[in-house]
Formats: structure tokens, sequence, C-alpha cells
């Protein structure tokens, strides 16, 4: 109660709205894929902090290298060349195929893409930005006017975005937000909540609970997808543009978003028309890496790789630094030459001790074989939720890549509203009662969010596809 009160009282009310569980957990401590709350109950965390704890709370070897760099140099500024910066820049450029090998440190993802924004327009000399519908990019004012999520805005930054092309940032003006994810489901009759075609449409290890009449199969479907992209282009996207955001797995719909898969040469046809029109196009990985890198899509280290494109500028943040906090814009020498016509400054962005823990995440990550846990351990937690999906009406889809998954939920399969808050709270309050911990998510809040930290075991996954199947049965029974 105490606790409650402070939080009430002392700690950013706006906390209170996003207090997803009716009964509080007060966390104390975690370790790997474990947190512990104040009485000493143990939960599985499945949420990660939302996908920002990479490799495991308190991972020892991340701890040990943090504990011998607070001890040596907690700060001082880029005027001196320290070697945690310098190393650690190599090594995440060495991560990046050519031409991406100019690091710049910040502190969040919020900040990477302001950042990426601000180098886009200097390079270009354009003004105008694109975004997806649905799209998550940060809360800070300028990337909440990249954000096409009404949830996440603000009246005075939201203006017209989320219905019409524009969207008013509060302090840079207009901002063009060209929404080019389909708004219906039109193309395919196996569509949930996500606006692309169903699991058989994109790069998805479950199929779908029945046929759908779109050919089986990429294809059709896709060409279809592609050929509305091009039409939204030729009509609605100036001849003119700095860049063009994308998240490669985009969160609306199972992260933020919601987990979203695009269709097959989607992003990399969005990338041909953006740089016709002399954009630059950024994978904002800050969602996906900063949800997606990091080798959390388990078949690749960057989201971006699974869609054959080579973006101009890459941001990041939570899987980094493993939950401290760090963001990083990667980019072409020849955008950082355009960028260094101005000066920029950032007084934390490369602290010693954020770039050690990154660089062993990065290391951790390789020597746990992290990567191919997540797809391991991903794909099997897809197949079998797939399986509870094909027995309950109320799992609608699943979907995802990696630890990276969505499970929508629906009222019944065949009218696919989405599952009213109350009933997923119910289900997410028992799932957390059983001692598992996800996350809650997608523009209807109707999506649960699977993405552990990548030392999960097949045993975790069963225990919580246990719990998951006991919860969903249990609301099942009272309904
Ligand atoms: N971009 C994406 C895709 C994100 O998911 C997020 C965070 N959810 C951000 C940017 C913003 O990152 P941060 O909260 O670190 O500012």
């Amino acid at each position: 109660e105490r606790m409650m009160e402070i939080r009430r009282q002392n700690c950013n009310p706006m906390i209170m709205k996003v207090t997803y569980y009716k009964k509080p957990v007060f966390i104390h401590q975690g370790y790997m894929q474990w947190l512990w709350d104040v009485d000493g109950r143990r939960y599985l965390d499945l949420f990660a902090g939302v996908a920002t704890v990479s490799v495991g709370h308190c991972h020892p070897r991340v701890t040990a290298a943090a504990e011998e760099q607070l001890k040596r140099l907690w700060h001082t500024t880029n005027i001196y060349v320290y070697p945690p910066l310098h190393e650690y820049c190599k090594k995440l450029a060495s991560y990046f195929p050519d031409p991406l090998k100019v690091v710049y440190l910040t502190n969040s993802g919020s900040e990477a893409n302001d950042l990426a924004m601000l180098m886009a327009r200097l390079h270009t000399g354009n003004f105008d930005i694109i975004t997806f519908r649905g799209s998550y990019h940060g809360g800070s004012p300028q990337t909440m006017g990249l954000t096409s999520n009404a949830a996440y805005k603000y009246p005075i930054a939201n203006g017209l975005g989320c219905t019409t092309l524009l969207s008013l940032s509060p302090v840079f003006g207009l901002i063009q937000l060209t929404l080019f994810l389909p708004d219906k489901q039109t193309m395919c009759p196996d569509v949930f909540r996500g606006p692309w075609g169903g699991s058989h449409c994109r790069d998805s290890p479950v199929q779908t609970i029945r046929d759908c009449s779109c050919a089986q199969g990429q294809c059709m479907a896709n060409e279809q997808y592609i050929g509305q992209l091009k039409e939204t282009f030729a009509t609605s996207v100036p001849s003119r543009i700095a860049a063009f955001f994308g998240e490669p797995i985009q969160v609306p719909y199972s992260g933020v978003g919601g987990a979203v898969q695009y269709p097959k040469n989607y992003l990399k046809e969005a990338y041909k028309l953006v740089r016709e029109r002399g954009g630059v196009c950024i994978a904002d990985e800050a969602s996906r890496p900063v949800q997606t890198g990091f080798g959390r899509t388990g078949s690749h280290f960057w989201g971006f790789q699974g869609h054959d494109v080579i973006p101009d500028m890459v941001t990041m943040a939570k899987g980094i630094g493993n939950g401290f906090p760090m963001g990083a814009v990667v980019t072409t020498p020849e955008i950082a030459a355009s960028f260094a016509k101005g000066v920029h400054f950032n007084t934390f962005g490369g602290n010693p001790v954020a770039c050690v823990i990154a660089s062993s995440v990065l290391d951790t990550i390789k020597e746990d074989g992290a990567q191919q846990i997540s797809l391991d351990v991903g794909t099997y937690l897809m197949t079998e939720l797939a399986k509870l999906r094909d027995k309950y009406e109320i799992i609608g889809d699943v979907r995802g890549k990696g630890l990276q998954i969505g499970v929508e939920m629906v009222k019944d399969k065949a009218s696919r509203v989405p599952l009213p808050p109350e009933a997923m709270s119910e289900i997410f309050e028992d799932v957390k009662d059983m001692g598992v911990l996800i996350g809650k998510g997608g523009v209807y809040g109707q999506t649960f969010r699977i993405k552990p930290p990548m030392c999960i075991t097949m045993e975790d996954a069963d225990f919580f596809l246990a719990v998951f199947d006991k919860s969903v049965c249990n609301y099942m029974e009272k309904r």
C-alpha cells in the first residue's frame, strides 16, 4: 500500500495509466529469465522489460564487466579518447554490412530516431518523412509525430495523424505520415488484426487456421500488396522526401503494434520507391533492434536482414544494453559527412559503463548461442501456440518471428472482433498468478506479447504453454 501511495503521489502519475495488473507485482530481483517479487515469489519473465533484457537479468558475464568498469571510470566527455567507446563502436559496426560503418551512441530509441530524422533531413535537403500506419517510433515530441499510433500521441502531437496524411509535431511542424499499410482486411480473408494476409502469406513457422483463397503462398497476395504500395506512392507521396522509417517487424500489431510481418519483398519495394524520391531508408530496430535486433528474430541478427535490403541508417535501443539505458544510430560515411557540417553533442551518449555493458552483451549473445535459442524456442513456441489457437475460439492469430511473438485474441474466430480489455486483463492476470509475466499490446490492446530474454529454455516454454492453456480454459469455462 505504501508503495502504491508513493506511486500515486510522487512517481510520474502516467505510470498508473499503464499499470497492467489489478494486483500489482512488486519486483525485487532478477536472474536470467526469472524475476522475484518482494515476497520471494518467482515469475518466468516472458516480457523482458519490453524485449529489452536480451541475454538475461543480471547476466553474470555482463554484470562482471559492468562492475569492473564501475570501479574504473563512470563518465568522461567525448573530448577524451577512452577505449570502451571506441572499442564498442568498432565492434558494433562489424555487425553491419557495408556501408553501414559509422556509429552514434544515444541514451534511448527515441533519441536515436530524433537524431536519424535530423541526419536524413540534413543529408537529403528534404523535409517529409514517411512511416507505416500503426508504427511506433518513440515518445519524444519529434518521434511522437512520426508515430502513427493514436494511443501514444497527445492531442497536440496527434494532429490529423491517424486519419489523413499529415501529423503535427509540436516542435517541428508538419511531418508527412503516409499510411501505406492497407486499412482494411481487403486482400485476404484470413487476416486478423494484422493488416497483411494470413500467416501463410508471411514468413512464418505456423500455418493459418483455415485455407485461404489468396492462392496459398506469397505470390498473389504479395503482388497485390506491392501494387497497392506503388499506387499509394504514385498518388500520395511527394516527389521529394527525406526519409522512410520502417520497423522490420511492426510493433503495433504485436509489439506496440502487434508483431506484424510484411509480405515478401514489400520493404524492398518500399526502399526502392523511397530512394527514387531522394529519401533515405531507416530501419528502426529500436522496436525490433529496439525490439527486432540483436538476434531476437532468430533467423537474422538484424530484422532488416530478413528483407533483403540494406538501410541507409539503422536505429536501435532496447536490447543493446540488456536493460542498461542506451541507443544508437548506425549509418554510412556519406550521411555522416553531411551531418558533420554542424556540431552535435551528447553528454551521456557513449558513456563508458554503457559501452562496456553493450560490448559484453554482443559477446554474450554469441557465446550463449542466444540467436539460435531465439530461433529454436521461438519456433517451438509459435508451433505450440498455433495448436492452442486451433483449440480455442478466442485465439485468433499467432504471429511473429523468433522470440518476438504476438498472440491475437478475439471474441470468436468468425467475427474477429478483438477480445475486450476486461477479458484480456482476466487472462493476463491469471497467467501472472500462475507465475508467468507476459505483455499486452496491439492497436486494440488485443494481443499478448511474448518476448522473453534470449536464455529461455524449452522447459520454460512448456511451462508457459501449460499456464496459458489453463488460463484461456479458465476464462472459457467462466464465460
Ligand atoms: N522505436 C521502436 C520501434 C520502439 O519499439 C521503441 C520503444 N518501444 C522506440 C522506438 C522508442 O525507444 P525508447 O523507449 O528507448 O525511447
